[in-house]
């Protein structure tokens, strides 16, 4: 997927699947308690490999040019440095920052189940979020916009754990909640917050805006 010497390699890595690698090597002069964050799923079946791109799946660096082509040549994209992958290096640059999705909502569903009767038979689901796919990059805002009753705030109390996914994932600095201990929970929660639309149930008016954005 990517060749050169070591040094620029480990210098300049430029291949999404060696980025993902670096990412999961924990380093000594990086701040204490930073998580290492693996590359989710698994690789392909060597007797079964795909006509695109072998990290396709995994990657999320991928364009369109991605999903349709077969698995591009390796290109030398600096004197001894070669890399087999449709996003140039610039792009790559620019994208660095999807390393840092602080949130990744995938195929979201949550359904709730309606019963009846004397023995509470379930007789019906309500869908009341069903199959969502967002990022939230870091020191990014993103905007959830929806009638009244679409679902948003259940997309909110999913994400901090106050309900439980009937489907798909929620990833919170690269870890999957639904697989996080009860006691890790709770760690990531202090690191959350649900922010009401009434202010005066959420902020206390006598603190300064700065200390919430902080
Ligand atoms: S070719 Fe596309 S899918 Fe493959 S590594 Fe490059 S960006 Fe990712």
């Amino acid at each position: 997927m990517e060749s050169g010497t070591c040094k620029e390699v480990f210098r300049h890595p430029l291949h999404p699947y060696t980025l993902g690698l670096f990412k999961s090597v924990p380093r000594l002069n990086e701040p204490k308690g930073r998580k290492l964050v693996p590359i989710q799923g698994a690789p392909p079946s060597l007797i079964d490999l795909p006509p695109t791109c072998a990290f396709l799946p995994r990657c999320t660096y991928k364009i369109d040019t991605c999903l349709k082509e077969p698995w591009p040549d390796l290109q030398e994209v600096k004197p001894g440095h070669c890399v087999r992958c449709y996003v140039t290096p610039e792009e790559r640059v620019l994208n660095k920052d999807q390393d840092h999705n602080l949130l990744e909502v995938r195929d979201l569903k949550v359904y709730f189940p309606v019963m009846r009767g004397l023995l509470r038979k379930q007789v019906a689901e309500v869908k009341a979020v069903d199959g969502v796919t967002f990022n939230v990059r870091k020191v990014k805002v993103l905007g959830l916009v929806g009638e009244s009753g679409c679902g948003k705030t259940t997309v909110g109390r999913s994400i901090l754990g106050l309900y439980r996914p009937s489907a798909g994932q929620i990833l919170f600095e690269g870890q999957d909640l639904a697989k996080r201990s009860e006691k890790a929970m709770r760690e990531t929660r202090r690191k959350m917050a649900l922010i009401f639309q009434d202010p005066y149930s959420s902020l206390d008016p006598r603190q300064k805006r700065r200390k919430y954005c902080q």
